[in-house]
């Protein structure tokens, strides 16, 4: 095993995760990506003075974090400072009020209580039984592969798998939120978890409630330096292990014998490899670097339906705002918003707004009295829409949303102006259509679509990252170097 060699493709935190686990375990690692700096899209960007993450705003589940560290032998606080939110996030309603979501679940029931009809009784119900689900879940849909038969053969997985109607897979993720609340404020606020993968909460199964439990339970989080610290800190991690991280690098073509991997072309030159690991996008693989439309993985990627989107706005304003670090300035029309995203592949005419302000935390993101704003409404996939005309259609609607929910008028103080569309997305890191989280989960079976981390069709390929299983997010890609990596070690 020592001297098996692993190319990796692709540094996000899907491939940097696996690359720090595959070097500790021994293998001789080398990741090739093709930015100029690690953490795909978790990645940074400076101009005159402003700092903006470009992707990712919020840590869920660190225990997966520090869990990686502490699986290669080392400290987390060595290399990263994570830091719990007091304060979720800020609710702005269409109709002035306003709702602070406190970490603190008594807190959080006492402001409920005040500012909604909704009652603590409502919240603590509906918070265990979001419990519940992700205790009878999380073991077999998060922290292990669907697709292996060792898994599957635990008893406990099997029997969660057929008890659809106890993990509330049977209706939609806004049915269950609406049977715990009367209140329209707080079925809006639970019902917008759908969105931390990309889907629907009109379509998706209640299943994905569990994501209310991973915030309110398990704690949320900001990272020291802004979130880009966080792949900086994992990369720091693999290279310390052993692992080399080649950055500007291409892979260009995965290069087999029959159905074998041999190895990788990387910018012209044959490099052989005794295992490939993709954390590029599913769809790119096969199709770009193996050249293969009929694979089963392929096709099925194909059919499903991709995650929704982001258009995103960084914004260096040279004054400050009455907000947060994470607000949301919530749509008059949901349902709506979700029928334009997922029906209508257009952005929500009347969409629901987010603000993120690093620079609340890290005071470097900013000059002095100056904030970054990074500014993000939910988007489709790319479906060949005229992204131009969408950022001119959408840029005077968020200013007005904003102008409305916190009393202020930020255009005239934009002094930066950055925007991020859908094709970006795609054209950056490789995901197909741009979407953030690979497919959607707006079937029941949604789940089982994504792709295995380790291939059927092609021996020595496996896959990590969110198009791949368990999923898109922070943590689910992390999770999934970590399956990957423990499938090449089985397999080795
Ligand atoms: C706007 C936005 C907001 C988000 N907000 C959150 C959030 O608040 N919380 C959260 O948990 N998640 C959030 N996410 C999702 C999260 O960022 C992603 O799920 C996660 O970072 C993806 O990691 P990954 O391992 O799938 O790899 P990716 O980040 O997709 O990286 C893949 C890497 O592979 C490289 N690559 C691809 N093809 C090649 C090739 N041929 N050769 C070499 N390199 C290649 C790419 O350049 C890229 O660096 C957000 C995402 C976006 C875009």
């Amino acid at each position: 095993m020592k001297n098996m060699r692993i190319g990796i493709i692709g540094a996000g935190l899907g491939g940097l995760s696996a690359a720090a686990r595959l070097a500790h375990a021994g293998f001789d690692v080398t990741l090739y990506e093709q930015q100029a700096s690690p953490g795909g899209k978790a990645h940074s960007l400076s101009v005159d003075g402003y700092r903006f993450d470009t992707g990712p705003s919020l840590v869920t589940m660190p225990f997966v974090i520090r869990a990686l560290f502490e699986d290669v032998g080392e400290r987390m606080e060595d290399y990263l400072t994570l830091h719990p939110l007091d304060m979720l996030c800020e609710y702005y309603y269409p109709d002035g009020t306003r709702l602070r979501a406190y970490a603190d679940p008594d807190h959080f029931a006492a402001e409920i209580e005040a500012v909604t009809t909704g009652t603590e009784a409502q919240l603590k119900r509906y918070l265990d039984y979001c419990r519940r689900i992700y205790s009878l879940t999380a073991d077999v849909f998060l922290f292990r592969s669907i697709h292996e038969w060792r898994s599957l053969f635990r008893l406990s997985a099997l029997t969660t798998l057929l008890r659809l109607s106890s993990i509330d897979a049977l209706r939609p993720m806004r049915a269950a939120v609406d049977s715990f609340f009367t209140d329209p404020k707080l079925r809006q606020l639970f019902s917008r978890y759908a969105t931390y993968n990309g889907s629907d909460p009109f379509r998706a199964p209640a299943t994905l409630n569990i994501i209310a439990h991973v915030e309110y339970s398990l704690g949320a989080m900001y990272s020291d330096g802004g979130m880009v610290s966080l792949p900086r800190a994992v990369a720091r991690l693999a290279a310390a292990k052993g692992a080399r991280i080649v950055t500007g690098a291409h892979v260009e073509r995965i290069a087999l014998d029959g159905r074998t991997v041999t190895g990788l072309t990387v910018d012209g030159a044959f490099v052989p490899f005794d295992r490939v690991l993709s954390n590029a996008d599913v769809k790119y693989t096969y199709e770009r670097l193996l050249g293969d439309t009929s694979a089963g993985s392929s096709r099925r990627q194909r059919a499903s339906e991709p995650s929704s989107s982001a258009l995103v706005f960084y914004w260096g304003l040279r004054r400050t705002t009455p907000f947060g670090i994470h607000s949301i300035l919530f749509s008059p029309q949901y349902e709506r918003e979700f029928e334009q995203l997922f029906a209508g592949k257009r952005c929500p005419d009347d969409p629901t707004v987010y603000v993120y302000i690093s620079s609340k935390f890290s005071p470097g993101d900013a000059p002095a009295g100056c904030e970054n704003l990074f500014v993000m409404i939910n988007a489709p996939h790319d479906a060949g829409q005229d992204w131009d005309a969408e950022i001119h259609r959408m840029r005077p609607v968020i200013l007005s949303r904003i102008r409305e929910a916190a009393g202020v008028d930020i255009e005239a103080d934009i002094v930066v102006e950055r925007t991020m569309t859908p094709k970006d997305i795609e054209r950056a890191t490789g995901s197909s259509f741009g979407s953030i989280y690979g497919i959607a989960s707006n079937t029941k079976f949604s789940a089982f679509l994504r792709e295995p981390n380790r291939s059927r069709t092609y021996r020595g390929l496996y896959f990590c990252g969110g198009s791949a299983h368990p999923g898109g997010g922070i943590p689910l890609v992390m999770l999934s170097g970590k399956i990957a990596a423990d499938l090449i070690q089985q397999h080795a």
